[in-house]
């Protein structure tokens, strides 16, 4: 019975073109990545698909990081943080992070989890209890929308970078409590959260805004902090979620708030009292990415990131205006995530698959991951790529416009 249902939904799926492969990479993260394919056979594919920001997985100061803080602390960390598992780099990592934050949340502090997955759900299960009313932006990050599921109080969505439809939620709601949780840059579309107007509604209704940084953090800013820092924001309101396995090229994910909130949820959090902790040596190698992250060479990542955004940008206008046949659309965006609309599923992943046979490895995107009919390549961009890099992207689109690959038919 089991095996037949799972097969019919399955079948579904793949009637649908919604089928998901896993594909086994065989050397590190960096824009060249060696791939085995369907076939078996291994090929060097150029990625335009990895959230490596800065380029900073492949960074040898990061790898020796790592080693070394192997060989200090050895291999796991052996017991969730309140038992034995808080060592020295997970406090050294903590430190780090709320003096870099006390410029934008007053007596800000710093608390570790695992992966940014796991922060979310922490953060929206602890402080989104049953007198509580979550105001959950509508294209929130799977971890935001399942942390809300799990959470107690009442969910109520409002639409995407919609301030006047939120600002009626939160003015009718009866809740004795309100959170506002949001991406800060939104995954599936590169935009960014109108999060200064955001902060004002939290502060007129007397709210916490939750911020998820995920694609923030490391790009945006002068020292690569993110949206808060971008933005110039400052408030006691902010809970602030950054992930350290996109950008800072390592693995796991924070929380910055100001030091009740924090302390509330190392009281409280379930999914971080009952987890094992990070291994020290990952901490001991993030340390290292975030003096990365916040100096010259990570400054000058950033400005490089942003000339590839141009040229991707500027290419693709010139390559859509001298092919006014070519049904694809490049949304608006100023950030790494530059997403080029195809709509159809099967024309997304034809196109994908083109792209993969000229050398690009660009994965489609198809729902429910993005709304039905907005099917999507997720061209993303990191300091990594060379001019060159970019040109062969647009070159290798610019083909399968010419060949109709990626048409609706
Ligand atoms: C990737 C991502 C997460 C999850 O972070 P992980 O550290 O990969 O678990 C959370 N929010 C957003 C917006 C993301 O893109």
């Amino acid at each position: 019975m089991w095996f037949e249902h799972l097969q019919s939904r399955l079948d579904a799926l793949a009637a649908g073109d919604l089928t998901r492969r896993l594909r086994t990479v065989l050397s590190g993260t960096a824009p060249h990545q060696r791939v085995s394919g369907a076939d078996g056979v291994a090929r060097d594919l150029l990625l335009f698909c990895s959230n490596d920001y800065l380029g900073l997985a492949a960074h040898p100061a990061i790898a020796q990081a790592l080693a070394e803080g192997a060989r200090r602390w050895g291999g796991g960390s052996g017991a969730s943080p309140l038992v034995s598992g808080h060592s020295a780099a997970h406090a050294a990592v903590a430190d780090w992070l709320g003096q870099a934050y006390a410029a934008h949340i007053p007596q800000a502090r710093a608390l570790g989890f695992c992966t940014g997955y796991m922060a979310n759900l922490g953060v929206l299960t602890a402080l989104g209890d049953a007198d509580t009313e979550l105001f959950c932006e509508a294209l929130n990050h799977a971890s935001l929308i399942d942390g809300a599921r799990l959470a107690r109080g009442r969910v109520t969505r409002y639409p995407h970078r919609d301030v006047q439809a939120l600002a009626h939620a939160l003015a009718v709601s009866t809740a004795p409590r309100r959170l506002i949780v949001t991406d800060s840059v939104f995954s599936m579309d590169g935009d960014i959260a109108p999060l200064r107007e955001l902060l004002a509604l939290a502060e007129a209704h007397d709210a916490l805004l939750v911020v998820d940084d995920a694609h923030g953090f490391g790009v945006l800013g002068e020292r690569g902090l993110g949206a808060v820092e971008a933005l110039g924001l400052r408030s006691q309101r902010l809970v602030l979620v950054g992930t350290l396995g996109k950008a800072a090229g390592v693995a796991g994910a924070f929380v910055v708030a100001h030091t009740t909130v924090i302390e509330f949820l190392l009281q409280t959090a379930r999914n971080l009292i009952f987890s094992t902790a990070a291994p020290p040596a990952v901490e001991h190698a993030v340390l290292a990415a975030l003096h990365l992250v916040d100096s010259e060479e990570g400054r000058e990542r950033r400005a490089l990131l942003a000339q590839r955004v141009a040229r991707l940008r500027s290419g693709m206008a010139d390559l859509l205006a001298e092919r006014p046949a070519t049904p694809w659309q490049l949304l608006p965006s100023d950030t790494p995530i530059q997403p080029l609309i195809i709509g159809d599923n099967a024309a997304t992943m034809a196109l994908s698959a083109r792209l993969e046979q000229l050398g690009l490895r660009v994965p489609g995107i198809r729902p429910p991951t993005v709304p039905a009919g907005t099917a999507r390549l997720r061209i993303t961009l990191c300091a990594a790529h060379t001019a060159r890099d970019v040109d062969r992207l647009l070159q290798a689109l610019a083909e399968c416009a010419d060949e109709r690959v990626g048409a609706t038919a």
